[in-house]
């Protein structure tokens, strides 16, 4: 089986300092989180920024270039940032940061209605995001929220706006997403095109449940406290805590972790270092 790459999503948008005090804020503060998991064994670093006054999601173009400088300078990380949006960001907002040219960014093929608001991803914004992506020569991982986003990532791929061999990232378990069910994984990995890698986020509790599954399975892992602070019931845990189980488990299943270097392979990155 192909060596494992474990992601670290590490911040996100809605963790706050009161929820969980291992949660990074600050550039500084995500950047070290950074240097950890890649100690610990992640191969890539999935990036938000947050406006260290308020914690709240942050759109500002500064922010986003002091982490990815910072990551740079400090660690081998394949650097994936984010163009997620919440509700009301436009297309300025969630590309500015793309200039950056990072090796990876996330793209999320279809609109998803989240507790209280709309996640929205019009084909317009899609087709844009992807072009930027394009032209700045940056891997996009495909977030799919549900089934039938993976064919709006496949359509993009046919138009010449990616390309093959597409990542995917499932995200399972989020309230108006799929559920994390054992099923519903394999159905979305038998969705997608040979030749394909994927990976999971599961949310919440079923973080470990999904990782486990896509360990044996032979897909890729991402943790975090974006998507899960509870290392188990009761109990905060900082990031590369979360690496450091994912790493062990693989060892207990036969599985070796990639390094970020054969984590560019795998995902047929084009650059390297
Ligand atoms: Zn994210």
């Amino acid at each position: 089986m192909e060596k494992l790459i474990i992601t670290a999503a590490v911040t996100g948008s809605l963790p706050t300092k009161k929820k969980t005090p291992y949660v990074p804020i600050t550039p500084a503060e995500i950047i070290e989180a950074g240097v950890r998991c890649e100690q610990a064994g992640a191969a890539v670093i999935h990036v938000h920024a947050r406006n260290p006054e308020d914690e709240s999601p942050a759109t500002e173009f500064r922010l986003f270039e002091e982490i990815y400088r910072g990551l740079r300078e400090r660690t081998k990380l394949v650097v994936q940032i984010s163009t997620g949006g919440r509700a009301g960001m436009a297309y300025e907002q969630r590309s500015e940061r793309l200039t950056l040219a990072p090796e990876m960014a996330s793209l999320t093929t279809g609109s998803v209605n989240f507790a209280d608001s709309v996640y929205a991803n019009s084909p317009q914004l899609i087709e844009r995001l992807a072009r930027d992506m394009k032209i700045h020569g940056i891997k996009p991982e495909m977030e799919i929220f549900d089934v039938s986003m993976i064919r709006s990532a496949v359509e993009l791929a046919e138009r010449g706006l990616a390309e093959p061999p597409l990542h995917f990232d499932f995200v399972m378990g989020l309230k108006g997403a799929i559920p994390a069910t054992i099923e519903n994984l394999v159905h979305l990995k038998n969705s997608i095109p040979p030749g394909a890698t994927w990976t999971v986020a599961g949310v919440g509790a079923a973080q470990l449940v999904m990782n486990t599954h896509a360990i044996l399975m032979g897909g890729h892992v991402r943790i975090g406290l974006e998507d899960n602070i509870y290392y188990r019931k009761g109990e905060l845990a900082p990031n590369e805590r979360f690496v450091e189980r994912m790493a062990g488990l693989a060892a207990e299943f036969g599985r070796e972790v990639a390094t970020p270097e054969e984590a560019r392979r795998i995902m047929h990155l084009k650059r390297s270092g």
